[in-house]
């Protein structure tokens, strides 16, 4: 008989191990088809990873083993979804991020080929109808109809809808003389865009491209100050590729930069891109991948997850804005796609760019040792300055403009001076939302999430407060939750509120707000920047959506409204997350003819990561953050796997941390150093109660066996839930 290995998906902890059932039909099994079977009285949809044939009757197989064995009740892919090389593929992940199989391969597929039940109502194959020739002959025809005969025969086939004339076309069907073929058509429409001009390299430019084509080293960090013409870099590496046959996927950090680097490559490579990210319709994500898949695409341009596109032959993978943590995954498989990225370009022999003016302290060490080329771009394109930058102290009265607390009298003067002159402003506020917090002034409580703990932010746009954390929301309440009082007052600011304060301080401005609440609706990001392009605005507010990336010619002033969020989160990563910020948001000032300026507004107008900022120093700052994580011993100096131990009851949780973690101990691990557990940030979810380990290590065999076996041990207690995310970006 043949029995088949299936890997299925099941809710909370998800099965890393497959299950066997017999194979009924006729027909050949082939590895990678989706296939119904029932599990746990129920039909789902598993995915076949292994088929082999035994020698034992039905009977005999289900004496010695002593279990059932179910039949599969249907096959629904005629051919694999995945090849070799993507499968391979997804064992490696699995492997690297101690991860679910299965939770790889639905990561990987697109929403309506995902190994579940959900998906059989995929989206259908959308066709269009067309006309085609089938006997030229014009005998016995009348004049309309040869007219048409003709028209069709000139151009080979055509649209139905195109024509105006039913009851010829019916007519001439029914002769067979024509005839209906389906094509099929991508949902996504792609915009079509004038060739962009040839730009003349840089000497730079020129020296970077050289170094990447002809350097042993496959894998290359490009280092270039904000401005320094890196998308033309990508753009002649990419058309070099494809010269030789080869394929290209261009990965963005997200989606608001998405469709700014389609639109760059729409202009150069015509016809052949291929875009994927979470914007696009279920439909339009199976169609593009599709196109992919057969071959018909020789560009991706995509966020993280286009890592996965099934594209074959690949000679380029670029990761720009390598330093964006959007690039991680924070849920299973806790893949980043920089990792994927190198797995990839093992298996096609094909090179990696990581691209960025403030690269990870991780990336920077490696191209230092050689492990990477290290390819620099100091200037700015035209050799302009960086902007001028004033860092000015908050906590100093008189530096405080009169009308408004939230700016100061030198970012009002100077936003007052563009508006006249007609220049753009972006303006920094790295928190969405009216309100950091609704605070009650008789009992002194914030309100809190009652799901994870922490405080509601205040949108005044549809006056509800919401937990930014897990999406929690309600209605702004009348009296406090807590004591009853009637006093509550709203204390901090966001976007919403500082494009409030901006409109009553400039009525006759025209303002732009870009944070992810914008995003919530499709395509809304992509609209916000356009207009702010084609200078239909002259002040953009936002999050750090607005800080990467962007290129917008007359920006010549950035305010950095307050510079200090973030920096006292708890992370290791919260400084080098901070200058990062605000020195990717300076880089938007100046970046064409006019010279650019910047103001960083603080209570800590000595921090280092401000000081450094200001003067886009990336230099000194790696040099000075180095020394830190050294002391501390985190990255790049250690590695790190979190456990995140979630359980229903917190004792439950506690013990269970505590015992994994002084397990860990006793172990005695060479160079291993175990942290916690401990109570993190946000202490539950859902009901949940959080603990969390920190695992520090420098050689990894030893403790990834561990991690392996507590997985097996942990994955049937449906009262407790492990997530471990090996290399966790913050901790
Ligand atoms: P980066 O990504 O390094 O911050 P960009 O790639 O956005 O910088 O380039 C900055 C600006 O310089 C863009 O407007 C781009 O069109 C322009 N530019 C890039 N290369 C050249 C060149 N060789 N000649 C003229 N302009 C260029
Ligand atoms: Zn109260
Ligand atoms: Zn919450």
């Amino acid at each position: 008989m043949v029995l088949a290995e299936v890997l299925i998906e099941r809710s909370a902890n998800a099965l890393n191990r497959p299950f066997t059932y017999l194979y009924p039909f006729k027909d050949n099994l082939k590895v990678g088809v989706r296939v119904i079977v029932s599990f746990a009285n129920k039909d789902v949809v598993g995915y076949v990873i292994k088929v082999k044939i035994d020698k034992r009757s039905k009977e005999e197989y289900e004496k010695e083993s002593g279990f059932v064995l179910n039949s599969i009740k249907s096959v629904l892919d005629k051919a694999p979804i995945l090849d070799d090389e993507m499968l391979n593929l997804a064992k490696e992940v699995a492997n690297y991020y101690l991860s679910p199989l299965i939770s790889v391969l639905q990561t990987m597929l697109p929403p309506s080929l995902k190994p579940r039940y959900s998906s059989l109502k995929a989206p259908k194959i959308h066709y269009e109808k067309y006309l085609a020739i089938v006997d030229e002959s014009e005998e016995g025809l009348t004049a309309k109809q040869i007219e048409l005969l003709r028209l069709i025969y000139k151009n080979g086939k055509v649209k139905k809808r195109d024509l105006k004339s039913p009851s010829v076309i019916k007519k001439l069907i029914e002769l067979n003389r024509i005839r209906e073929i389906d094509i099929e058509v991508p949902r996504l429409k792609i915009p079509e865009y004038k060739p962009d001009e040839r730009k003349v390299l840089t000497s730079d430019q020129k020296k970077a491209i050289n170094t990447i084509l002809h350097s042993k080293n496959k894998i290359s960090l490009v280092e270039g100050v904000t401005g320094s013409g890196k998308t033309e870099v990508y753009l002649t590496l990419s058309e070099e590729v494809i010269k030789k046959g080869r394929n290209v996927l261009m990965l963005v950090p997200e989606i608001s930069l998405t469709s700014v680097m389609v639109s760059y490559y729409l202009r150069r490579f015509k016809g052949k891109v291929a875009i994927l990210h979470s914007e696009l319709t279920p439909a339009e994500k199976y169609d593009e991948y599709r196109r992919i898949a057969r071959g018909e695409a020789n560009i991706v341009v995509g966020a993280r997850s286009a890592i996965f596109a099934p594209l074959k032959n690949i000679g380029l993978i670029i990761l720009d804005e390598e330093h964006v943590e959007s690039y991680k995954q924070d849920n299973i498989p806790t893949y980043h796609a920089r990792e994927v990225a190198f797995m990839r370009a093992k298996r096609n022999d094909s090179m990696v760019i990581l691209g960025s003016a403030t690269p990870l302290l991780e990336t920077r060490i490696r191209a230092m040792r050689g492990i990477y080329n290290h390819v620099v771009l100091p200037n700015r394109i035209n050799k302009q300055p960086l902007p001028k930058t004033i860092i000015v102290d908050m906590l100093k009265g008189y530096n405080l403009c009169r009308d408004s607390h939230m700016f100061s009298k030198q970012l009002y003067e100077k936003i007052k001076d563009r508006l006249l002159k007609k220049e753009q402003i972006i303006l920094l506020i790295n928190r969405r939302g009216f309100s950091t917090s609704i605070v009650c002034r008789e009992c002194g409580q914030a309100i809190k999430c009652p799901t994870c703990g922490i405080s509601l932010t205040y949108h005044q746009n549809d006056n509800l407060l919401k937990c930014h954390h897990c999406g929690y929301v309600m209605q702004y309440p009348k009296t406090c939750p807590n004591c009853d009082s009637k006093y509550l007052s709203k204390t901090g600011f966001g976007t919403e509120r500082i494009e409030k304060e901006i409109k009553k301080l400039f009525p006759q401005a025209r303002t732009l707000r870009l944070d992810s609440d914008v995003g919530k609706v499709r395509n809304n990001i992509s609209q916000v920047i356009e207009k702010f392009r084609n200078q239909d605005a002259d002040i953009l507010i936002g999050t750090q959506m607005i800080a990467k990336g962007h290129d917008f010619p007359n920006v010549t002033l950035v305010g950095v409204v307050l510079a200090d969020i973030g920096l006292s989160l708890p992370s290791f990563r919260n400084t080098e997350k901070a200058f990062t910020l605000i020195t990717q948001a300076i880089g938007r000032s100046g970046r064409d003819k006019k010279l650019g300026e910047a103001i960083i507004q603080t209570y800590m107008p000595s921090h280092y990561a401000i000081q450094l900022a200001a003067h886009q120093d990336y230099n000194a700052f790696f040099n000075t953050e180095m020394k830190i994580r050294k002391a501390s011993q985190y990255p790049p100096y250690t590695y790190l796997i979190s456990l995140i131990i979630k359980a229903k009851k917190e004792d439950l949780a506690q013990d269970i941390a505590y015992q994994i973690a002084s397990d860990l101990t006793n172990k005695n691990y060479k160079d291993v150093k175990i942290l916690g557990p401990s109570t993190p940030y946000i202490p539950y979810e859902n009901s949940w109660h959080i603990r969390e380990i920190l695992i520090k290590y420098k050689k990894e065999d030893e403790i990834r066996n561990y991690i392996e076996k507590l997985r097996i041990t942990l994955q049937n207690k449906p009262s407790v839930n492990i997530l471990i995310n090996v290399d966790p970006f913050d901790f």
